[in-house]
């Protein structure tokens, strides 16, 4: 099955409105004409969604560029207090939402129950969950990286996740900001193992068709060995999604 490749941008706790929609004009505009080109998502910081979706609204004659939340509640709603439903993450935009980044499994210990339930809740309110699942440096020096990762996907997968309502991205925790890429030969062995994976607990259809994607410091002189892994179906990005120039090109490279 053709998997179409996907550039998510998860932008953190990063920007202002004005830089943002400067950020966002320069993609829109950069990203736009005749050509392949993959799906392209933002995940801006919950109190810019409204702001860049109005904008992009306005921008007709730009790229088609879609919006992520980059965490949500489990719960659809109720008393808690700071938190945001999927459904809430719907109704500022969002198509996509982003589960189980290892800074929210670190900075506020959630765990693949945690990851699922959240998951669960994203395809309640209709929307696709990108699922991120990694091993640590201490994980692969031990040789368990692929043993980490994939009980993480067991884990963190609800029942009904299938190729349309869910992505995953497989992201090493030491590749994260931290300058480090994983080799293109050892990405492309962990995509290959979550796909094999795919087929015992989700069936031979979702295991086609769900894109995984990588990230962890993907930039634009690594992104075209990357993208070019049979498993691999585009990219989670961190720092370079903050730069117009590297963003464009990493979108150029996966189209
Ligand atoms: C991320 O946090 O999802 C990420 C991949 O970050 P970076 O590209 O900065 O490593």
């Amino acid at each position: 099955m053709a998997r179409t490749p996907l550039i998510a941008g998860n932008w953190k706790m990063n920007k202002l409105r004005a830089d943002a929609l400067a950020l966002v004009n320069a993609l829109a505009e950069g990203a736009g004409g005749e050509g392949p080109r993959p799906e392209i998502v933002i995940c801006p910081p919950a109190t810019l969604l409204h702001s860049v979706q109005d904008f992009l609204n306005h921008k007709p004659d730009g790229a088609v560029i879609g919006l992520g939340g980059q965490d949500c509640h489990a719960d659809g709603s109720g008393a808690h207090t700071g938190d945001i439903s999927a459904e809430m993450l719907g109704d500022a935009g969002c198509g996509y939402v982003i589960v189980g980044h290892s800074e929210r499994r670190q900075d506020h210990a959630e765990t693949d129950a945690d990851v699922r339930a959240k998951a669960k809740a994203v395809h309640e309110a209709g929307l696709i969950a990108i699922v991120c699942v990694g091993e640590t440096q201490a994980e692969r020096e031990a040789g368990q990286a692929l043993a980490t990762v994939i009980a993480q996907v067991d884990a963190s997968l609800p029942e009904e996740a299938d190729a349309e309502n869910t992505v995953i991205a497989y992201e090493p925790i030491w590749a994260i900001g931290t300058g480090l890429t994983a080799t293109p030969e050892d990405a492309q062995e962990v995509h290959r193992e979550i796909r094999l994976s795919l087929v015992g607990s989700h069936g031979p259809d979702v295991s086609d068709g769900m894109r995984i994607l990588y990230g962890g410091s993907m930039k634009p002189d690594n992104a075209a060995e990357l993208l070019a892994q049979t498993d691999i179906d585009g990219g989670l990005i961190g720092g370079a999604s903050l730069k117009a120039a590297d963003f464009l090109k990493i979108i150029a490279a996966a189209g």
